[in-house]
């Protein structure tokens, strides 16, 4: 997200800026090579015409990366006003090490990491407890070894994005589902087990229009299934009260004109 002020961001805001916009120059760089090359080959080939045309595409890339630097100076700068902060970056292959810096001499030029920007500005003992053995011992001597025998709780911010999103999908899901109001599932006799309060509020209406009908039509006859209409209304409403802590006589008001128009549409002109 982009930051307007630094001087008021988190580290792990400022980082996590950082980071995208790390990807995006690195993204931007290798457009940029790969066109003068192409450019090149084609002066070299007698082409330069066609090396022309290259060049709003090369003038692009030159753009997106003066742009990425632009926005990433303030941003360092500010990292450097405030004395630094605590950093941590996880190798990206199988018992991967979490280190302080890439430039940690146990890693490569070519090591891939992934930057815990969750972790930026965090003591290190909590960033060592929580990589426990994938705490490099160099980046990390003090760590104790009780610590560094655990397993590790590391994870990417992807990761992390992903849990939320699957925890934000799970919540809405919740949001939308409707039980019995002791928690087991919402079983009726004439819609079967209802899984929705979208469900639940259609068939209440539903139930109470049409059991309307049966008793117009012939209340004897239809005694027994008016009843279970009826049990099956009772039972929503209270489900209905129960997830939304309201009374059955408050939801039954709510849900009443809603009935009254589901007979004045549909069931009225059956009868
Ligand atoms: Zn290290």
């Amino acid at each position: 997200m982009p930051i307007n002020d630094p001087t008021t961001a988190t580290p792990s805001e400022i980082d996590e800026e950082l980071n995208r916009l790390d990807i995006e120059h690195a993204k931007a760089n290798d457009t940029l090579s790969r066109l003068t090359t192409r450019a090149q080959r084609l002066v070299n080939d007698g082409m330069a015409e066609y090396a022309t045309e290259l060049r709003p595409q090369i003038e692009q890339a030159r753009q997106a990366i003066a742009e990425c630097e632009a926005t990433e100076r303030p941003l360092e700068a500010e990292f450097e006003r405030r004395g630094g902060w605590t950093r941590a970056w996880l190798v990206l292959n199988t018992g991967g090490h979490v280190h302080r810096t890439t430039a940690c001499r146990t890693c490569f030029p070519s090591t891939r990491f992934a930057w815990l920007t969750q972790f930026s500005g965090h003591d290190e003992t909590e960033i060592v407890e929580q990589a426990g053995k994938a705490a490099c011992t160099e980046c990390y001597p003090s760590a104790p070894v009780d610590v560094r025998n655990r397993p590790s709780r590391i994870k990417t911010p992807e990761q992390l994005a992903r849990e939320a999103e699957k925890a934000e999908g799970a919540k809405a899901k919740a949001a939308k589902a409707i039980t019995a109001p002791d928690g087991t599932p919402l079983r009726t006799k004439q819609y079967g087990q209802i899984e929705t309060e979208f469900t639940a509020r259609r068939s209440y209406i539903e139930a109470l229009s049409y059991a309307r009908l049966l008793t117009k039509r012939n209340v004897a006859f239809h005694r027994n299934t008016i009843a279970e209409y009826h049990e099956d209304a009772r039972l929503i409403l209270a489900a209905l009260a129960a997830k939304h802590s309201r009374t059955v006589d408050d939801l039954r008001a709510e849900l009443a004109p809603k009935v009254e128009a589901k007979w004045n549409r549909e069931h009225s002109n059956w009868g």
